[in-house]
């Protein structure tokens, strides 16, 4: 590409997300509870229809909202793109934060609020630029589909789930997509920086346990208490390290650290070596081996009162293809006389790095920043991808942001004082603007 436009993009890619984050779409799991994606879904339609494009707004549950709009591409033998992001948040306390969460405060560079990594960010990023585009006339090459969409923060049931199974048609040709978590870059020295491309995301296994046991008296001989036995259960769970399994994206991974930092990375301990990293390390090291946490316990409801019957919630997160061992491996530590029961249950997804998207991100990320090498990686965590992947389509985490070597970007997301550089946003717009033209 000869040149670049953009411009007015990164003119307004700060505020828009400011805008958004102002918007409070806090997504407390219950719709009763929930608000503002519609207005912040209406708002992104607004936007879009300044500059003449058409969207569709669809709801799941009142209020609920998700929006779809086709950008149609100069070939239309070309299968689309979808480009996907949620404008749902999780919530936040304003006494713990330095400033209002849901002030999108610019403040020393950064745009400051609760999504401004997870992930309006990447929304505002995708908005401003096909903003840009349709101002200065700019076409894709294929079909790029945007959705912005609610309630990926409790699972995405009411948002990408939805317009999957109910209106799949607004995704028609699509065979690709890109979304979070991914793009982001981890500084090596000042002339390498990995950059993390999500090719895969664990599987989700919530579930809870519960243990039966015979009610009594507190103060008596009793040998079948609920609560020893669900604990005995939890903490074999909790203290349990599952066996470390190397899937081809954490190979992959693990050898670019090696060539980056000229360094041997022992196969049977990598942890060690990736601790170097930094604070991501605790969301790479994660995707090494399948993972279950103890979250919640609930039993009884007096001192003297041995409850009949204990529960706890378990969160268990799989790699890709070990979903049946994971399973093995749970019911071994779960042991006898504790039920087991799925609350949300969720298929873990992985595709390759390779083949001519990837080379459009790679080619994007190295023209904008000659440092830059692009990586595949596992994330930990779920998103939208497992849904829109039931369509078929290869999903990639892809929010490009270039950022300051000493940034601490995965206690970010979901944290206190969560802030993103205003120009790690306008490198994003423009990583995107090269990736999405031609991609
Ligand atoms: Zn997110």
């Amino acid at each position: 590409m000869d040149s670049i436009s953009g411009a007015g993009a990164q003119d307004e890619v700060a505020g828009l997300l400011s805008e958004l984050i102002r918007m409070d779409t806090t997504n407390t799991g219950s719709t009763a509870t929930s608000a503002g994606e519609r207005a912040a879904a209406e708002w992104v339609a607004g936007k879009l229809d300044e500059v003449g494009i058409g969207s569709t707004i669809v709801e799941s549950e009142r209020g609920r909202a998700s929006l779809v709009a086709r950008i149609p591409g100069a070939d239309p033998t070309r299968p689309g793109l979808l480009v996907h992001g949620h404008l749902d948040v999780v919530p936040a306390d304003p006494a713990e934060w330095s400033v209002h969460p849901f002030s999108g405060e610019e403040r020393d560079g950064y745009i400051w609020g609760r999504g401004a990594v997870d992930m309006k960010d990447m929304d505002a990023m995708v908005l401003s630029l096909v903003r840009d585009w349709a101002r200065t006339g700019v076409q894709p090459d294929r079909d790029i589909v945007l959705a912005f969409v609610a309630d990926e923060e409790a699972g995405g049931k009411l948002g990408a789930h939805f317009l999957v199974d109910e209106h799949p048609d607004l995704l028609e040709g699509c065979t690709e997509a890109i979304s979070e978590v991914g793009g982001f870059s981890i500084t090596v020295r000042d002339d390498l920086r990995l950059y993390l491309v999500q090719t895969a995301e664990k599987g989700l296994a919530w579930m809870r346990l519960t243990a039966a046991g015979k009610p009594g008296h507190g103060s008596f001989v009793h040998d079948d208490n609920a609560v020893t036995r669900l604990c005995e259960a939890v903490a074999r769970i909790g203290s349990h390290r599952f066996p470390l399994t190397l899937t081809p994206p954490m190979r992959q991974f693990i050898a670019a650290v090696e060539e980056a930092y000229g360094i041997e990375i022992d196969p049977a301990e990598p942890e060690l070596a990736l601790a170097r990293l930094g604070s991501i390390s605790r969301m790479i090291g994660a995707a090494l081996r399948n993972t279950a946490n103890p979250t919640m316990l609930e039993a009884g409801y007096k001192a003297n009162v041995i409850p009949g019957t204990a529960s706890a919630t378990v969160d268990g997160r799989f790699l890709y293809g070990e979903e049946q061992e994971f399973e093995r491996q749970l019911a071994a530590l779960v042991g006898e006389g504790v039920q087991r029961e799925w609350l949300v249950h969720d298929q873990a997804v992985e595709t390759t790095f390779d083949g001519p998207l990837v080379d459009q991100m790679v080619t994007a990320l190295k023209a904008e920043d000659d440092g830059a090498r692009p990586v595949p990686f596992t994330m930990s965590g779920g998103t939208d991808a497992k849904s829109f992947q039931r369509l078929g389509m290869r999903c990639f985490g892809f929010s490009p942001l270039r950022l300051p070597a000493d940034l601490d970007f995965a206690s970010l997301f979901h944290g206190i004082d969560e802030r993103v550089p205003v120009e790690s946003l306008t490198f994003g717009v423009r990583v995107l603007d090269r990736f999405l033209r031609s991609a």
